[in-house]
C-alpha cells in the first residue's frame, strides 16, 4: 500500500456524500483523498514521512465552494469605501469626507456596501447629498446589491459626458420625472463604470490578491466567479503564473446587453485557453432583469409600491431567447441573473426551448438570485436540469426592508423558497454574491438553517444544517459542472477540505458566523493554517 501524505484522524468528518455521509479519518495521497472511513483504516496508511493531523473530535468538512462569487472585485475597484455596516446618510458622508482627506490623490473616490433603508430618507438618496461631502472630485458608491449607483454632481457629469460618445444610456442613469435632471442614480452602475479609464487605471493584483487570501481563510477552496470581463482575465492569469491563486477558480465571462455575436469567438478561444484545474473558463453570464429594490426585477404581477410597473427585461423576449440557443449551441453552460418571477420563467423558457432545438446535452443551465418566483415554476428546475444559485444572506430580514416594500407581504412570504426547492429535488447551489454580501459561507449558511419571516418567526424555506453545508459544497460542485472531482469527501477525488474550531451540528444557528476555519486545504496540500 503506498504511504499516504497525510492523515486526517480523531475527526467528525461530514462527507456531503450520501452514500457515507460520516467519516472518522481520511488518508491524502496526491492530492487526492485515497481511503475515507474509519480511524484504523486511515491509520494503517501512516508510514514514516506521512502527516498526522489529529482533529481533536472536531468537524470537518468538504472544502467550501462559492458557486456565486465576485472576486474580480478586488481586481477592479483596489481599495474602495467601506460602506458596510448599514451607515446613516450623515455617516456615509463621514467616511467618503475622511476617505477623501486620506486619499488625496485618488482621481475617483469608489464606495460600496451603502443600505438604502438605513440612509433614512423615503426614496432613492441624490447626487447634492454627496456634494456635501465631496465636490472637487468624482465620488460613485453602490449599494450592497451591487447594481445601484450614486453619484456625486462631479461624477454625473463625468458619466454624461461618456455617455455623449457612447450615445446610449449605458449605466441607466435615473432623471427627474419633471426636470429631467439627473439625480445621481444609475441603476446598472457597472455597465458604466467598466467604460470609465479611471476605473481601469484602479486595477490592481495586491487587490485580487488580498481577496484569494481571505477567500482561503474563510475556507473556500473553489471560487465561481460569475461575471468576469474577458479583458480581466489575465489577472487571474497572472495570479496563477506566480503560483500565488491557491484556491480553484472557475470563470463565467461576461455578456453584456450589446455584445455583438462576433464577440462569441473570442468567448469561444478564452474557453479553449483557460481549460484547466486551477483556472477555467466555464460558462457565460448574462441578465434577464434588475433588482426588486429599483422596481427593475421582472415580475409576474405589478410591485405593490407601483401598481403600473411589471418590472422592466435587460432584452425583449425573443431577443434573450435567441442569446440563449447560441450560446447553447456554441456549448456555453449558461448563467442568467433573474431575480423577479418574470425573469425567472422567461430564463426557464429559454432554456427548455434550446434544449428542444440543439439537442440534448449536459447543460448546467443555472439562474443566479430566483429571489421570488412562481410556485408553478419549482418543479420546473428539476425536471429541465436548471440549477438555482441562491445567496441565502440575501434573504436575511435586516437586509431586505426596501426590497420588502416593493414587493408587498404575499409575495415575500413565498420568497427565497429553499425547502420548496430541495423539496421538489431542485439541485439548490448556495454562495455569496460577494462584495454584495459577506464572503464567509459560515454566514450564508447560518442563515440558511435559522432564517427567520420578517416578524421574526421560524421560516418554513429553512433548510437542515446537513443541507445548508451541501448548499456549499456537493450542490455548489454540480453548479460548477466539478461534482467528479470535488465537493465531498471521497476516495479518488481531490483532497479539498476544511477544519472546524466548532461542530456546525451542534451549535445554535446564531453561533455558527463565530466558528472558526483552522485549516483549509487544497489538493492536500494547506494552504491556510489558523490559531
Ligand atoms: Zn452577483
Amino acid at each position: 500500500m503506498t504511504p499516504a501524505d497525510l492523515v486526517v484522524t480523531n475527526a467528525r468528518v461530514y462527507t456531503s456524500d450520501p452514500r457515507r455521509p460520516w467519516a472518522e479519518a481520511f488518508a491524502v495521497q496526491g492530492g487526492r483523498f485515497a481511503q475515507v472511513g474509519t480511524r484504523a483504516e486511515a491509520e494503517t496508511r501512516a508510514h514514516v514521512g506521512t502527516e498526522v493531523l489529529d482533529a481533536g473530535g472536531r468537524l470537518v468538512v468538504p472544502g467550501f465552494i462559492d458557486a456565486h462569487v465576485h472576486l474580480i472585485w478586488g481586481y477592479e475597484l483596489g481599495e474602495w469605501i467601506d460602506l458596510s455596516g448599514r451607515p446613516s446618510l450623515e455617516e456615509v458622508k463621514g467616511r467618503v469626507r475622511a476617505y477623501a482627506r486620506a486619499h488625496p490623490d485618488e482621481e475617483i473616490l469608489v464606495g460600496h456596501g451603502f443600505d438604502y433603508a438605513a440612509l433614512g430618507r423615503d426614496g432613492l438618496p441624490r447626487k447634492e447629498d454627496l456634494d456635501d461631502a465631496v465636490t472637487d472630485r468624482p465620488v460613485i458608491l453602490t449599494a450592497w446589491d451591487g447594481h445601484t449607483g450614486w453619484g456625486n454632481t462631479r461624477f454625473v457629469r463625468r458619466a454624461q459626458e461618456l455617455l455623449e460618445r457612447t450615445r446610449r444610456d449605458v449605466g441607466h442613469m435615473v432623471r427627474d420625472p419633471v426636470r429631467l435632471e439627473p439625480t445621481g442614480i444609475f441603476l446598472h452602475t457597472f455597465d458604466l463604470t467598466q467604460l470609465l479609464p479611471e476605473f481601469a487605471r484602479r486595477r490592481s493584483l495586491d487587490g485580487l490578491r488580498q481577496v484569494v487570501r481571505n477567500a482561503i481563510r474563510f475556507g473556500i477552496t473553489t471560487g465561481f466567479d460569475v461575471q468576469v470581463n474577458l479583458r480581466d482575465l489575465g489577472a487571474y492569469e497572472a495570479l496563477r503564473d506566480e503560483g500565488g491563486l491557491d484556491l480553484r477558480v472557475r470563470v463565467a465571462l461576461y455578456h453584456p446587453e450589446d455584445t455583438p455575436a462576433a464577440r462569441y469567438v473570442e468567448f469561444l478561444a478564452a474557453k479553449r485557453r483557460l481549460d484547466d484545474d486551477a483556472l477555467r473558463v466555464a460558462a457565460i453570464k448574462l441578465y434577464i432583469d434588475g433588482v426588486q429594490e429599483t422596481g427593475t426585477a421582472a415580475l409576474l404581477e405589478p410591485y405593490a409600491d407601483d401598481p403600473a410597473s411589471r418590472g422592466s427585461t435587460v432584452y425583449a423576449e425573443d431577443r434573450y431567447r435567441e442569446i440563449v440557443a447560441e450560446l447553447d449551441r456554441l456549448g456555453f453552460q449558461i448563467c442568467t441573473h433573474a431575480c423577479g418571477d418574470r425573469g425567472v420563467r422567461i430564463a426557464l423558457d429559454a432554456y427548455e426551448e434550446s434544449a428542444r432545438r440543439n439537442g440534448p446535452r449536459d447543460r448546467r443551465h443555472r439562474i443566479e438570485h430566483c429571489e421570488n418566483l412562481s410556485p408553478a415554476d419549482l418543479p420546473r428546475f428539476a425536471a429541465l436540469r436548471v440549477i438555482p444559485c441562491m445567496m441565502p444572506r440575501h434573504a436575511s430580514p435586516e437586509l431586505t426592508g426596501r426590497w420588502r416594500t416593493a414587493i408587498g407581504p404575499e409575495r415575500t412570504r413565498t420568497a427565497f423558497p429553499w425547502r420548496g426547492l430541495l423539496d421538489a429535488r431542485a439541485d439548490l447551489a448556495f454562495a455569496s454574491d460577494w462584495p454584495v454580501a459577506e464572503l464567509n459561507p459560515l454566514i450564508g449558511i447560518a442563515e440558511a438553517v435559522g432564517r427567520r419571516t420578517p416578524d421574526g418567526e421560524a421560516s418554513p424555506h429553512r433548510v437542515t444544517i446537513g443541507e445548508a453545508i451541501e448548499g456549499y459544497t456537493i450542490r455548489a460542485a454540480r453548479a460548477c459542472a466539478m461534482e467528479t472531482s470535488v465537493g465531498s469527501i471521497e476516495g479518488g477525488k481531490r483532497a479539498d477540505f476544511v477544519l472546524l474550531s466548532d461542530d456546525l451540528f451542534a451549535v445554535q444557528p446564531e453561533r455558527i458566523p463565530d466558528v472558526r476555519v483552522v485549516r483549509t486545504v487544497v489538493d492536500g496540500r494547506t494552504v491556510h493554517a489558523g490559531p
